[in-house]
């Protein structure tokens, strides 16, 4: 066994989760690679503290820990390339993360809570943008300028559109439609990437949908995830074998459904510079 491939189980191991010849695996690495050796004791550590301070002073509600583990479980590392250094610190640092705004959310004041019945609509949300991707309509405006259609909207939508730049050559601009997010209109932009179809949604959430996808635990709820891609955290909701990345900013929800594979599709919504 090699240092990527305990790094990338070491979780489970701490966890007790492998089954005993992988763990067994694993402790003779560990017993002969002093560097896998140390991010062990670390993980432990953290975890243990972790696990000390959910405990402490009074027991964490049920609901909580289970939200915690929730989040935990939900720290998926997507690099897989070589090992870096910095890569154990990375997940550690994403982990801690969202502990703490799961926590922030769960025991901080009201303000941080979710309302039930924003979540519903947050679903429907997810599944809207699914069904705007897979319609198929045709632009309305047919451009490789993205510009030309952000100016084109000026007058049809309620919020300034704005392109995504994605950092990557791949992917062409192919034009835009008005469209429909629940009760919300949206700006639908066209892309191609390779072979595939990228679709970007954009709209401006009402206040209840806004929280709901701010708030960690309102992501939680969602069974939303998140993913470490090249150190950029992205958030992203699974729908019908689709990866539906969303990135709240300004005010103005960005949410992304492609037919690319995850992994792909989470490495350029990483990289892509939402405008301000
Ligand atoms: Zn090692």
């Amino acid at each position: 066994m090699d240092c990527r491939l305990v790094e990338k189980h070491l979780c489970a191991y701490v966890d007790a989760e492998l089954e005993p010849s992988a763990a067994l695996e694993i402790e003779q690495h560990l017993a002969s690679c002093s560097a896998c050796a140390d991010d062990n004791t670390f993980l432990r550590a953290l975890k243990g503290e972790l696990h000390e301070q959910l405990a402490a002073p009074a027991p964490a509600p049920g609901h909580l820990r289970l939200r915690v583990s929730e989040a935990l479980a939900q720290v998926h590392v997507i690099e897989e390339d070589e090992r870096q250094p910095s890569h154990l610190w990375m997940t550690v640092a994403a982990m801690a993360a969202s502990v703490l705004l799961v926590l922030g959310s769960v025991l901080g004041t009201d303000a941080g809570r979710v309302e039930t019945a924003a979540l519903a609509p947050a679903l429907d949300m997810v599944r809207d943008v699914v069904d705007r991707h897979k319609d198929e309509l045709p632009t309305e405006i047919n451009t490789q300028l993205p510009e030309q259609a952000t100016s084109w909207f000026r007058d049809k939508i309620g919020f300034q559109v704005r392109s995504v730049d994605f950092n990557e050559p791949s992917v062409h601009f192919l034009g835009a439609r008005v469209s429909q997010i629940g009760n919300h209109q949206a700006a639908k932009l066209y892309y191609s990437v390779g072979d595939s179809r990228l679709t970007l949604v954009m709209f401006k959430p009402n206040a209840s949908l806004a929280q709901a996808l701010s708030s960690d635990a309102g992501l939680t709820r969602l069974g939303a995830h998140h993913a470490l891609v090249g150190g950029h955290n992205v958030t992203y909701q699974t729908l019908q074998g689709y990866t539906v990345p969303i990135v709240q900013q300004n005010g103005i929800v960005y949410a992304f459904a492609g037919d690319l594979d995850q992994k792909s599709l989470l490495r350029l919504v990483a990289n892509a510079r939402i405008p301000y």
